[in-house]
């Protein structure tokens, strides 16, 4: 958990993503996005839902907006891509004990998730992503990116984490040449952290 702190985001209204996406648009087109970001933390009341200090959600939405932004400019070379991975966070998975069927592969590093619970979150996007076609790893930490992406080579990847650790990941994708989406986790945490299923539809 990369943060120094937690959030929750799981009950801001859907348009504050909307929002979060135009100022995304306009970091691109203007660079300056610094009053838009303080404007939207008003707007939303992100401080008083969210128990953040200003300094904390100033830096938690200028990591989603530049999350945001990199995906606009990678959108249309992620849609030309025939090899794809999602990364989903082990924080997601329903049960972080050994209620937890997935067995660990330390070889790659990886879960493979046993399907226990229909109701679990990491199941549910490891389905629906192994139907279309994607190799699913479901990661302990941000440093397996670059591990797995040595063994087996993508054109493109989804990656699923906090906006801190989505950047450092961007970095490396961009090295690998690989051309990546974000979905940033909406509530962070060492355990059941949550991510939007929907943004994961539509992205995939
Ligand atoms: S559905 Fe998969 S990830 Fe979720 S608790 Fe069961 S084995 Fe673990």
């Amino acid at each position: 958990m990369p943060y120094k702190f937690t959030f929750d985001l799981s009950r801001i209204p859907r348009f504050f993503f909307k929002e979060v996406a135009r100022i995304s648009y306009e970091k691109e087109m203007h660079k300056k996005v610094a009053d838009a970001v303080q404007d939207i933390i008003r707007k939303f009341k992100i401080q008083e839902a969210t128990g953040l200090n200003l300094a904390d959600a100033v830096h938690l939405l200028e990591d989603l907006v530049a999350v945001e932004a990199k995906n606009l400019l990678e959108r249309e070379k992620f849609l030309k891509t025939k090899t794809r991975a999602l990364f989903l966070p082990h924080c997601s998975r329903k049960y972080m004990d050994n209620r937890c069927m997935a067995k660990f592969e330390s070889n790659i590093p990886s879960y493979v998730c046993a399907h226990c619970s229909p109701d679990c979150l990491i199941n549910r996007a490891t389905s629906i992503a192994e139907k279309k076609g994607y190799d699913v790893f479901i990661l302990p930490g941000g440093s397996c990116v670059s591990k797995i992406l040595r063994l087996k080579q993508y054109e493109g990847v989804i990656g699923v984490a906090c906006g801190e650790e989505l950047k450092l990941a961007g970095e490396i994708l961009d090295q690998m040449k690989v051309a990546g989406q974000a979905i940033p986790l909406l509530k962070n945490g060492c355990a059941n952290t949550l991510f939007n299923f929907e943004t994961l539809l539509q992205t995939l």
